[in-house]
């Protein structure tokens, strides 16, 4: 696999820093990248199939990026992350996200 474009050095797996928030914290990480207000999204996991909405996941802030993980089996679902090359949007770990419908033109 090669890419020129290395990811963020991120374990996965590993304990990230600082204290479990859920998933109104993160909404501000991602309001910047999405169209929606991320808050209205219903996000499935990928690995248990759990689906909660955004402000339901657990939040981990302060690490290298913001990572988001399914409050039932703790897989992390989603995880943006600012680096000099840009902004990575990693949703790898959830199966859909679920927009609501957008209003109409009047
Ligand atoms: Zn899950």
């Amino acid at each position: 696999m090669t890419s020129d474009l290395s990811t963020p050095a991120v374990h996965e797996d590993g304990p990230e820093s600082g204290a479990v928030l859920d998933g109104n914290a993160a909404a501000g990480e991602f309001a910047g990248i999405l169209a929606s207000d991320p808050t209205t999204v219903t996000v499935r996991c990928g690995s248990c199939g759990a689906t909660q909405a955004f402000g339901q996941l657990q939040a981990y802030l302060g690490g290298p990026g913001t990572v988001l993980r399914c409050r039932e089996c703790e897989a992390m679902v989603a995880r943006v992350a600012r680096t000099p090359q840009g902004t990575w949007l990693n949703i790898s770990g959830s199966s859909s996200w679920l927009f609501p419908p957008t209003p109409g033109p009047a």
